[in-house]
């Protein structure tokens, strides 16, 4: 096992889930010789895991991603200094008790990130040596949100290696991942499953589900939607069955309809009623769904089959018919810079009104 593994891949498709399962599986103690696989569930060390109280698995994930943990390392990491996440969700009170304290407000909003002083204590801690004598291992997901400082403390972790330490890095971007950081790390690239596979699996995940209907082509399409990742659809699916209205992917499944709607629209597309009824949902997700959209016309553009949205194909190709495709590329630019800012954006109404009205201009005569 080398010191450093980073996993990366297309966000949604079970990175963080296989990342668990492999610290899981070297911290089990079960007796290779009597048992069959790892982890056996059953050992002590496995108990701890599952309870989330194992000493020796560190997750450093943010708030917004806590869920991602399971239910009980959830509890664990609530409990103890070292399971490290962010803030507790944005809440009208939270943010009533925050305007009193000049310095904070700002920190609040970025639940996004993974926070500053928790991050070096927990890559600090690592250099303390193992609990039980086996691995101590430190998970980061997603790496390419850790902060700047941190990313420093964490590559000074990584050129003085300890032994029996290991770092399982996960990221959902590699470009964003500090060139000095992946070049310690043995990269591994996770790949997105085959649609058939996916779709099995997915049908199978949303099965035991109480109160779930679905119409003939609803796995297909949120697959689809959400570029092949088989995660992501299945949370997707599940968020619009949800009353939870302050999850942040609960406000996304309900944006994403709107705004595909509006783009359908072209240059018609009524932008500043769409930015008033979306620009709450998370703005990461709008970015995502606009460079989708996007991208579907770019290859309808060139007569090819559409690869997020097949299900809006004719007015795709309609679209794709009286776009300009030197506009279309701009404001594709446009969003991969917005996309750099997207877990602090100053105001997310005035930049989606900007960016929808680059839109329209795309089929302008
Ligand atoms: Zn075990």
């Amino acid at each position: 096992m080398p010191q450093a593994l980073l996993l990366h891949g297309q966000a949604g498709i079970g990175k963080f889930d296989f990342a668990i399962h492999l610290a899981q599986s070297l911290l089990c103690e079960a007796d290779l010789l009597s048992a069959g696989t790892k982890p056996c569930k059953q050992c002590e060390a496995c108990r701890w895991f599952e309870t989330g109280n194992h000493p020796d698995l560190i997750a450093l994930v943010p708030q917004t991603y806590r869920k991602k943990l399971p239910h009980a390392a959830l509890e664990g990491l609530e409990k103890s200094s070292e399971m490290l996440g962010d803030e507790e969700p944005e809440s009208p009170k939270l943010e009533a008790e925050s305007a009193d304290i000049a310095t904070e407000p700002k920190e609040k909003k970025q639940s996004g990130f993974i926070r500053m002083e928790q991050s070096l204590a927990a890559i600090q801690s690592m250099g303390i040596g193992s609990h039980r004598g086996g691995y101590r291992v430190l998970l980061i997901y997603p790496l390419e949100l850790l902060r700047v400082e941190a990313a420093n403390a964490l590559l000074k972790s990584l050129e003085e290696p300890n032994p029996k330490t290991l770092f399982i890095l996960v990221a959902d971007r590699l470009d964003r991942v500090m060139p000095t950081i992946r070049s310690r790390c043995q990269l591994i690239a996770m790949p997105r499953p085959m649609r058939e596979e996916a779709l099995i699996w997915l049908q199978a995940q949303l099965e035991g589900q109480k109160n779930l209907k679905l119409g003939p082509h609803e796995i297909e399409n949120a697959l689809d939607e959400q570029g092949g990742a088989p995660l992501a659809a299945r949370d997707f699916i599940l968020a619009k069955r949800s009353d939870n209205d302050k999850d942040p992917l609960i406000l996304a499944t309900a944006a994403t309809p709107i705004l595909l709607e509006a783009l359908s629209k072209g240059r018609d597309i009524p932008w500043l009623e769409c930015a008033e009824k979306i620009h709450k949902a998370p703005y990461s997700s709008l970015l995502n769904t606009m460079q989708r959209w996007l991208s579907d016309i770019q290859t309808a553009a060139q007569a090819k089959q559409q690869r997020y949205y097949p299900r809006h194909a004719k007015q795709i190709d309609a679209l794709a018919a009286q776009a300009n495709l030197i506009q279309l590329m701009r404001l594709w630019k446009q969003l991969i810079e917005a996309r750099r800012h997207e877990n602090h954006p100053l105001s997310t109404r005035i930049q989606l009104e900007s960016l929808l009205t680059q839109y329209q201009q795309i089929f302008e005569a």
